[in-house]
């Protein structure tokens, strides 16, 4: 079968590979619609330290099972439609042993550890995937980066009590964006250009700020009558960004950050104490994140394909990438349709 692989910055190809069997306890998955993540651009770049090539990228796979092994339950039947959940955890580390595998340390992650799912079947264990029959595999593979989006609200805490500001609304924003407003929270959409914020407003949130023409800071304090936010949610992953949370931030309000600096971060550090922060990391998902967005995509009026900025079939797979590239800005999400 075929595979896109990624073999060195800013090359990748496709290769001949050996077509998968499921063994006992795992499924065979055909794969539909691939969605690429930030991580799958980082590794195409030379930028993602997680990886070694030459690697298959993809981990946001929505499809249906082809075949099953040995004592898989009959639930897991052939034909049936879902995604695959692509992270596995170790079962050992410290956040293992606490419960929290979303934050393992040994995490493998489809496509980033190990090979992923731009190619025609992979075999997953039966438990990695959740079944539905309603979504669109387009949709179903949107669910990974909302989930990403969803588990920073749980970390948060948010509750309809609450005012969100989301600094970011690419697709992991857009998720933390839905997901407080799931929760039932005041949410004030921050990112730069109109595109972005137009798109979050569809998906609930109250206010936008254009950082890029207005003064956040200003904007937020005026929203909140002069309080902050009860809860930042970073997901820019800039310098700026992370202290601009520290900022924005209520009094014994949260900051939870999914963005990923790739610079060190400079913080006068007094308003962690002053304002007595909760201050959050936040990792990958957890399946009742997962759980959670299939739910409330399944709810949802209007199929969620404004988030889909492009579409490739498997054929093109190989100008996904380099596409992304040059249009990282109006870019919200590039797919794979097989
Ligand atoms: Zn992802
Ligand atoms: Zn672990």
């Amino acid at each position: 079968m075929k595979a896109l692989m990624i073999e060195g910055e800013g090359v990748c190809a496709f290769h001949d590979v050996p077509a998968p069997r499921p063994g006992p306890g795992e499924v065979l998955f055909a794969i539909r619609h691939v969605a690429l993540c930030g991580s799958d651009l980082n590794t195409f770049k030379g930028l993602n330290p997680l990886v070694s090539l030459p690697r298959i990228p993809g981990h946001e796979i929505g499809g249906e099972i082809a075949a099953v092994g040995a004592g898989v339950p009959d639930v897991f039947a052939v034909g049936r439609r879902g995604l695959v959940v692509p992270y596995t955890s170790c079962g050992t580390c410290p956040s293992c042993r606490r419960g929290r595998v979303n934050a393992c340390r040994g995490n493998r992650t489809l496509g980033v550890q190990q090979d992923g799912g731009l190619t025609e079947h992979i075999v997953v264990p039966h438990e990695k995937v959740i079944l539905n029959d309603t979504l669109a595999p387009r949709h179903l593979a949107l669910v990974e980066p909302l989930s990403v989006g969803f588990h920073a609200v749980a970390r948060g805490r948010v509750s309809a009590d609450d005012t969100v500001v989301v600094l970011g609304c690419g697709m992991i924003g857009m998720g933390a964006v839905a997901g407080a407003v799931h929760q039932g929270a005041r949410v004030i959409a921050v990112d730069v250009g109109a595109a972005k914020l137009d798109i979050a407003a569809r998906y609930g949130a109250a206010e936008g700020i254009d950082g890029s023409a207005e003064d956040v800071a200003a904007r937020v304090e005026a929203l909140t009558g002069g309080d902050g936010a009860d809860v930042v949610i970073e997901a820019v992953g800039l310098p700026a960004t992370f202290t601009q949370a520290v900022d924005l931030v209520a009094f014994s309000g949260r900051v939870v950050y999914i963005g990923y600096a790739k610079e060190p971060v400079t913080y006068k550090t007094q308003f962690f104490n002053m304002k007595e922060l909760d201050i959050l990391g936040s990792r990958n998902a957890t399946i009742d994140d997962f759980r959670a967005v299939v739910d409330y995509l399944d709810r949802r009026e209007t199929p969620p394909d404004d988030l889909i900025t492009k579409v490739f079939p498997f054929a093109e797979a190989d100008q996904a990438l380099p596409y992304w590239v040059a249009e990282r800005e109006s870019t919200l999400k590039v797919m794979i349709e097989r």
